[in-house]
C-alpha cells in the first residue's frame, strides 16, 4: 500500500455548510454543470420525489457541458424514476423483516447494523433505500438504549456496522457518544462505518473525527462508497491518507451502474485510483430491484463478462468481489455462486 502522507486538516465546521449547500432543484443542477434540458432526449429530465442533493465538492468533479458525465448520471433525477417499473420494489432487500429494535437490523449472525442517520450528503439516484422510512425506523436517542442492550445481550455479535442514510452525516459529538457506547460492549471488537460522504465532502474528515477514530479501542473499518475514478479527487485521496494515518482500514464498495462504470477499463482505472489513495476495492454490487432505478441495471451475463475482463487486467487484490444481495441469505452472494441465467 502507498505510504501515508501528512497533510494539513480542513476547518472543522466547514463540512456541515457544504452539506447544507447540497440541496438544489434539477434545473439548478443542470445550470451549474453548463447544461439545459435540451441537451437530453425529451422527457428524460424531471423534478423528482427523491430530492436532488449534490455537495459542492462532488459538483466540482463533474465535467461541465457533458450530459453523459458518469458522476452527473449518478445524481441527476430522470423521468424514468417515476415511470411504472413492473417487478420493482420499495424494500428490495426485505429489510423490514430484519428489524430487531428501533434502528437495529440483524441480518447476519456476527454483525449488527445500526441505521444511525437518515440523512445523506449526496442523493444517489440508484439508492436501494430511496423509499426507506427513516422517520420511524432509524436509530433515535430514545431507541438507542434498546438497540444497544440487544447487542450487549448477544455475545455472537463482534462487529457493529453504522449505516444509514450516511452515519457521517452525524456531528462528531453525536458520533463520539455512539461509538463510546458501542465500545463499552466488551464482546464487540470491530466498528464498521459505511459512508458516501467521504467522496462527496472530503472535508468531513475533521481533526475531531480523526481523534475519535484513533482513540477508540475498536478496530475501525470504513467502507467508502465510490463508483468511478472521477470521484477520487486529490482532496478525497488526502482525506483517505489522514484516515489511514489514524489506523483506519479503508475498503470500497461500488454499484455496477449502466452508463456510469459498466466497462472493464473504467472499473480498472477506479481500482487503481482507489489503491493509490490507500483504499482496497471490496465489493462490486449488482443493483437491487428498487422501484425508480431500473435504468441503472446491468444484467448478470454482462456483469460476468465485465468481471472476467477485469480479472485479466488487474492483480487479484484490486478486483472487487462481484456480488448480489439476495434477501434471506446469510451473506452477500457472489455471482459465481448463482446459476447462470
Ligand atoms: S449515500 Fe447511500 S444511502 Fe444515501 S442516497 Fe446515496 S446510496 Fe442511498
Amino acid at each position: 500500500m502507498p505510504a501515508v502522507v501528512a497533510l494539513s486538516p480542513p476547518a472543522a465546521e466547514d463540512w456541515q455548510a457544504q452539506a447544507r449547500a447540497a440541496r438544489m432543484t434539477t434545473a439548478e443542477l443542470l445550470a451549474r454543470v453548463g447544461l439545459t434540458e435540451a441537451d437530453f432526449p425529451a422527457g428524460v429530465i424531471a423534478d423528482p420525489q427523491f430530492p436532488v442533493s449534490v455537495p459542492p465538492h462532488f459538483l466540482a468533479q463533474i465535467r461541465k457541458g457533458d450530459p453523459a458525465d458518469p458522476l452527473l448520471l449518478q445524481v441527476l433525477a430522470r423521468g424514468e424514476e417515476a415511470w411504472p417499473q413492473p417487478g420493482r420494489l420499495t424494500d428490495p432487500l426485505e429489510e423490514a423483516d430484519y428489524r430487531a429494535a428501533p434502528g437495529l437490523l440483524r441480518k447476519y449472525r456476527s454483525r449488527a447494523l445500526l441505521i444511525a442517520s437518515g440523512a445523506c450528503a449526496v442523493h444517489c439516484r440508484y439508492c436501494f433505500r430511496r423509499h426507506y422510512d427513516y422517520g420511524s425506523t432509524m436509530l433515535t436517542r430514545s431507541g438507542e438504549a434498546e438497540a444497544l442492550a440487544l447487542i450487549a445481550g448477544d455475545a455472537a455479535i463482534d462487529e457493529v456496522i453504522l449505516s444509514g442514510g450516511d452515519p457521517l452525516s452525524l456531528s462528531d459529538a453525536r458520533l463520539a457518544a455512539l461509538i463510546d457506547a458501542i465500545a463499552a460492549i466488551g464482546h464487540v471488537t470491530t466498528l464498521r462505518i459505511h459512508s458516501r460522504t467521504l467522496v462527496a465532502i472530503p472535508d468531513r474528515v475533521t481533526p475531531a473525527l480523526i481523534d475519535l477514530l484513533s482513540g477508540t479501542r475498536l478496530n475501525v473499518v470504513i467502507v467508502i462508497h465510490s463508483n468511478h475514478a472521477g470521484e477520487i479527487s486529490g482532496d478525497v485521496a488526502a482525506a483517505m491518507h489522514r484516515l489511514r494515518g489514524a489506523g483506519v482500514t479503508l475498503l470500497n464498495q461500488s454499484v455496477l451502474l449502466a452508463g456510469v462504470n459498466d466497462a472493464a477499463d473504467t472499473l480498472a482505472a477506479h481500482s487503481r485510483r482507489l489503491f493509490a489513495a490507500g483504499v482496497l476495492p471490496y465489493y462490486l454490487h449488482l443493483t437491487d430491484p428498487v422501484d425508480g432505478a431500473a435504468h441503472f441495471d446491468v444484467d448478470e451475463p454482462r456483469a460476468r463478462a465485465i468481471e472476467m475482463e477485469l480479472r485479466a487486467m488487474l492483480p487479484g487484490y484490486l478486483v472487487p468481489r462481484l456480488v448480489r444481495e439476495v434477501p434471506g441469505k446469510t451473506s452477500k452472494t457472489p455471482l459465481w455462486a448463482l446459476p447462470e441465467g
